[in-house]
């Protein structure tokens, strides 16, 4: 279900970052902090987002539930008529609500996905917006240059935060991946198994440096009930 974005799209948020990289301007040591804050933030920020649309419940009583659970092979007939009258239902953002719970019992899926189709959301929702945003913002008021720095590395991040997570869920990843994981830059697919263990923690999955605060907010959201089991699973 997941899409790429457009190319036009695609190629605006190429030449959005490329500008704000332009506009960061000359290195100095305040872009080192500036970039492991954007790098912490983009995890936080794939922490938060998983836990939400993990546990937001999905419109009851549409088939959600049959799909999720069907048992059959997902290429049959069946299953593909299923799909074509139960996925006209819902939004494009429930849709990718029903993605993360879909990732679940099928966690490998994620991981054959192609680059493109799963960046594509983040894209279309959350990074091309803010890139152009701080484009606007620099040309308006003339942040300084590490800010912009941390914003394009929290951007990157931010985008490739599903990319990442599928890289978690599959045995082959190019040596950059291999590297950062040696390094701590990005996390282990033993630490992200946590997560999928219990659904109950560990909802970051870039570097998993904030997971002890996501765990903290996720803690107090249960105990309010602002996220309960119910949302976990389709009905
Ligand atoms: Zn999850
Ligand atoms: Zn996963």
């Amino acid at each position: 279900m997941m899409k790429a974005a457009p190319w036009w799209i695609t190629g605006l948020f190429a030449v959005s970052l490329a500008l704000n990289m332009w506009f960061a301007g000359i290195p100095d040591w305040r872009w080192i902090p500036a970039a492991v804050a954007g790098w912490y933030l983009a995890d936080l920020l794939s922490g938060l987002t998983h836990m939400v649309m993990d546990y937001r419940p999905c419109t009851p009583g549409i088939g959600l539930d049959r799909m999720f659970h069907y048992a059959g092979s997902r290429e049959s007939d069946e299953y593909l008529a299923l799909r074509a009258e139960v996925l006209p239902q819902i939004s494009p953002f429930e849709r990718l609500v029903y993605d993360f719970k879909n990732h679940h019992p099928r966690p490998e899926a994620l991981g054959r996905r192609p680059f493109l189709v799963q960046i594509g959301s983040t894209v279309m929702v959350a990074a091309l917006p803010f890139s152009v945003l701080l484009n606007l913002l620099y040309i308006a008021v003339q942040l300084p240059g590490w800010l912009i720095a941390g914003a394009v590395v929290l951007t990157i991040g931010g985008t490739l935060a599903q990319y990442f997570h599928g890289t978690l869920h599959r045995p082959d990843n190019v040596w950059i991946v291999r590297a950062m994981r040696h390094t701590g830059l990005l996390m282990s697919p033993e630490a992200h198994a946590l997560h999928h263990e219990t659904l109950r923690r560990d909802f970051a999955t870039n570097t998993g440096w904030s997971n002890p605060l996501v765990n903290a907010i996720f803690r107090l959201a249960t105990s309010r009930g602002w996220l309960t089991e119910m949302g976990l699973e389709p009905h």
